[in-house]
């Protein structure tokens, strides 16, 4: 895959992420995007980055300390209310609890962006058409008038992507549930009731009739939220509200939470930001397509769901590292695609099937159920396990059985191998390895050996999945050897 023109569409957390893993791993990519740059738009609220997704994908992309420096820990506690106010539940992260740290969404995007090498995004580039050039190539068309052919299109441009009609029909249908976000700053002085319902993290109010208040803590003493309900998509319309209209539509939000304790409504009233209309809406689940050659998606753009249990960033980013690491490791880009689809595809699926029931349970019209409160610390132990057991089946450094073919016969060495980056570390039987790179499958360390007799010498080899031929050079002599990748259950 040495000349692989790689374009990514869409610089949101999973075109980003994507991008930077690829980089790692020295591949050369593109991405393109709408956006004039990376702040140019509000970029939205909180996120949990969690521990078994998108903490895996930063942690592939090397970003786990820049994100830390950033994060918020703290912005795990979590606290449940009716609509009267009543705390059912409450939840206060241990102070080593990671399992699903908050960071702002403009500080991830920022922080990914700036990781790439510069030039790597070309801002001011919306996708307008991809046209096959047979073969898996296209050719890219941007609103700017831009033009570049490709030979692997990913689309990681959301919920309205551009490049899914290229592998499936299907387009995003609405839940029945419309989020109106709202915002606070300075909430510790100026919305000091705010500030304390929201606490460190998150507040969820519901009445169990279709109806939901939630604020959420960002960084800088801002609050997010969002007073949701359950309604028909074009509320505003029926109910003769121009959007724009903040007094309207404060007015239809008193009016629809009337029967709500005063304490809650304070998130309507003391809004200081326009009243920003977010539909829910979601791809049919569980979306499947067949794979064709030269383009997939992550994200959004392959598995929109509600935002109920915050697994859309998460996902997005997984999906990004996985792609780029089959991308790096398998032989052609038919087959890391195909590698990557099938994992994604099911993962997607199921996530979206839990996200968007849970979301109806969320907004159905039903009498309280205590089960229907989420239990976190169990969520986050199991976060904390699923890592793990990720990072077993996906470790960071993979085991090779080289075989030397010596004058005396075969030898086998073990080699252990962190491959994540261009510079890759590891082990041969033991000793450490120096001088590794990593470039377009072309592996290159030098190896010393203290038996049977002291030994240095070059090993250059080409990767190829799960073997690699190549040659040891010693001063004196040359020795040809193949090896095969065999820590188990590894697809790295
Ligand atoms: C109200 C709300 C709250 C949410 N809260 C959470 C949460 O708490 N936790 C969570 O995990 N998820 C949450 N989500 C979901 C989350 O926002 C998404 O899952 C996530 O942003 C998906 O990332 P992505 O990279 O796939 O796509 P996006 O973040 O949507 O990025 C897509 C990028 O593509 C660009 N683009 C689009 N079209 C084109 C084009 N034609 N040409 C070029 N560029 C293009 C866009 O400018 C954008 O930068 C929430 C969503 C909503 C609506």
């Amino acid at each position: 895959m040495a000349k692989t023109r790689i374009a990514i569409i869409g610089a949101g957390p999973g075109g980003l992420l994507c991008a930077r893993v690829l980089q790692r791993r020295g591949i050369e990519v593109a991405v393109y995007d709408t956006d004039a740059d990376p702040y140019a738009r509000d970029a939205g609220g909180t996120l949990d980055l969690k521990a078994d997704s998108g903490q895996i994908a930063l942690e592939d992309a090397g970003l786990l300390a820049e994100f830390r420096a950033l994060a918020r820990p703290e912005g795990q506690a979590k606290t449940r209310l009716d609509q009267h106010g009543t705390v059912l539940a409450g939840f206060v992260p241990e102070e080593q609890d990671e399992a699903a740290t908050e960071i702002d969404r403009g500080q991830l995007r920022g922080m990914l962006a700036a990781s790439l090498a510069p030039g790597t995004v070309r801002w001011g580039h919306k996708l307008h058409t991809a046209t096959s050039l047979g073969a898996g190539r296209r050719r890219l068309e941007f609103g700017n008038g831009a033009v570049v052919e490709t030979d692997l299109l990913v689309g990681a441009d959301g919920a309205w992507s551009r490049v899914r009609p290229l592998l499936s029909p299907a387009t995003p249908v609405y839940r029945g549930v419309s989020f109106v976000e709202v915002r606070f700053d300075e909430v510790d002085r100026r919305h000091p009731r705010i500030a304390k319902l929201v606490g460190d993290g998150h507040m969820f109010a519901n009445d169990n009739a279709g109806r939901a208040i939630i604020g959420q803590r960002n960084s800088n003493g801002h609050v997010r939220g969002y007073v949701a309900l359950r309604t028909d998509l074009d509320w505003a319309a029926k109910a003769g509200i121009d959007l724009a209209d903040r007094a309207a539509v404060q007015g239809f939000l008193c009016d629809e939470f009337a029967d709500w304790s005063a304490d809650l409504l304070p998130f309507i009233t003391d809004n200081e930001g326009e009243f920003v209309n977010r539909p829910i809406h979601a791809l049919p689940a569980p979306l499947t397509w067949t794979h064709r050659p030269g383009v997939t998606l992550l994200g959004d753009a392959a598995h929109l769901m509600t935002p109920w249990g915050g697994f859309g960033v998460n996902l997005a980013m997984l999906d990004g590292a996985e792609l780029a690491r089959a991308l790096a490791e398998e032989s052609t880009v038919d087959s890391a695609i195909q590698r990557y689809e099938k994992v994604m595809l099911a993962r997607g699926g199921e996530h979206a099937l839990g996200a968007n029931d849970a979301m109806d349970r969320f907004f159905a019209t039903k009498e309280f159920d205590p089960a229907d409160i989420p239990d976190t610390l169990a969520e986050h132990q199991h976060a904390l396990a699923a890592a793990a057991e990720y990072r077993r089946r996906h470790p960071v450094a993979v085991t090779w059985v080289l075989r030397f073919r010596t004058p005396s016969g075969e030898r086998k060495f073990a080699l252990v191998l962190d491959t994540s980056t261009t510079e890759p570390t590891g082990t041969l039987d033991g000793v450490p390895i120096e001088n590794g790179t990593l470039r377009d499958g072309a592996l290159r360390f030098t190896a010393r050996l203290t038996a049977p007799f002291p030994m240095r010498f070059t090993c250059i080899a080409s990767l190829d999945g799960d073997t690699m031929t190549g040659s040891a050079k010693a001063p004196m002599m040359s020795i040809v050897f193949t090896g095969d990748r065999v820590t188990q259950g590894s697809t790295r």
